[in-house]
């Protein structure tokens, strides 16, 4: 097995890095993870979990957190600005067909499962990667507390402004989506049909979803198109942006407490040629970061993970289980980047083409249910 007296490095303790390291221990093998925030740090808010991303927590034996933590929501709910329901969907049937309804977790639990159960000492924090030899013979990490690490393999899991990605491949860009997401979690419940969905309402230029999530809270967030250099919106600014959108969204917004409402500019990345060189390999947003609009960032990055333990572990050698790895995930992991781009864009559509969405939407239902449910998987049974 290639993996074994395989000293593996991995940058970043987010959703992918920490997953990885506990795919590998399942097959008998430690790594260490370097990250750069002086403790385990998440984005805050709320997780829409997937039937994919389930799967992959049961195959860590971490689902736990979802039947503790977790809220199972009842139906996707897509509304107009005006409040008119454009879409909905049984998260019982999903649940049939998926064997998982769709869940809202705090990305904090789901960060605390996926550390806890790393042996002691495998997550060195304060160790921000600044430099990377890649060679033939081995990867060589430095960070900027003047360490430096020496690894057979080394995974970059350090997310969409990929610091190893900018020094492996310099030529790649971010693409700005042109939104800002704003974010928000209060403990206000959304009510009504409101409460036990995960609800969007697509507005020109602007959108809002939210769904409940662990302690009673609703977490939710709204992309809002602007253009480059505009300033960012404080809480008066956000609910003027949001006037025309219905009282419950407006609600929620209000009840935030305006120091908790966050602002962070979208941004996507064009599908990456390869994902591996030499003795490095890339995972997670670092390969393929997306715009949150399809709830699937994260699900991929527990894929790609689950994926990567799988190749090391079964491959003869580091090229097999490299290019498998990327053979199996790349085409899923892009086409649902390219998915939650045109989503983001549909969403958020004015005029004319506003109204032909609304219109197709409402003739066929099932198209959209099958763009939406494309990365849950196979269907069960
Ligand atoms: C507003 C918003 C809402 C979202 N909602 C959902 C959702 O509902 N469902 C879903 O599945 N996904 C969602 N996502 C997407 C999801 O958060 C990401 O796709 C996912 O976190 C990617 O995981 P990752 O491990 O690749 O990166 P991250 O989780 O971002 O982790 C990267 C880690 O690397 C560390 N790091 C960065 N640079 C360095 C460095 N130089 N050296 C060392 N460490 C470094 C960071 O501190 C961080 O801990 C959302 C994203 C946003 C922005």
């Amino acid at each position: 097995m290639y993996l074994q007296h395989q000293n593996i490095a991995i940058i970043g303790a987010g959703v992918s890095g920490l997953a990885l390291a506990g795919a590998l221990k399942l097959q008998g093998v430690s790594s260490r993870v370097y990250e750069a925030s002086d403790q385990l740090w998440s984005l805050g808010g709320g997780l829409i979990i997937p039937p994919n991303s389930v799967r992959v927590l049961e195959q860590l034996g971490l689902d736990t957190v979802l039947k503790v933590r977790g809220v199972e929501l009842h139906d996707m709910r897509i509304y107009d600005v005006s409040g008119r329901l454009l879409y909905a969907r049984s998260q019982g049937e999903v649940a049939q067909r998926h064997g998982h309804p769709l869940l809202g977790l705090a990305r904090e639990d789901l960060h605390r499962v996926l550390a806890e159960h790393l042996p002691e000492g495998t997550v060195q924090t304060g160790h921000r990667l600044t430099g990377l030899d890649n060679e033939f013979h081995e990867a060589v990490a430095h960070f900027q507390n003047g360490q430096t690490v020496h690894a057979d393999l080394l995974v970059a899991a350090d997310g969409r402004d990929s610091q190893v990605r900018t020094l492996l491949y310099p030529e790649t860009r971010l693409v700005p989506t042109g939104d800002v997401a704003y974010r928000g979690v209060t403990a206000q419940r959304p009510g009504g049909e409101l409460d036990q969905a995960f609800s969007e309402f697509w507005g020109p230029g602007r959108r809002f979803t939210c769904f409940r999530m662990s302690d009673g809270l609703t977490s939710w967030h709204a992309p809002v198109r602007q253009g480059a250099g505009t300033p960012l919106l404080d809480k008066a600014g956000l609910l003027h942006a949001m006037r025309d959108f219905p009282p419950a969204v407006l609600g929620l917004i209000e009840a935030t407490d305006a120091d908790q409402i966050t602002a962070l500019p979208l941004q996507d990345i064009s599908p990456l040629p390869e994902w591996w060189n030499r003795r490095t390999v890339l995972i997670g947003d670092a390969a393929h970061a997306t715009s949150p609009n399809l709830g699937q960032g994260a699900a991929q990055a527990l894929e790609d993970a689950a994926a990567l333990a799988q190749h090391l572990a079964a491959a003869p050698d580091r090229y097999s289980a490299l290019e498998g790895y990327q053979q199996q995930r790349e085409g899923t992991a892009n086409a649902a980047t390219a998915t939650a781009r045109a989503f983001g864009e549909l969403g958020r559509a004015r005029g004319v083409a506003r109204f032909a969405r609304n219109l197709a939407l409402s003739l066929n239902p099932e198209l959209a249910r099958r763009r939406i449910e494309a990365f849950y998987g196979d269907p069960v049974g």
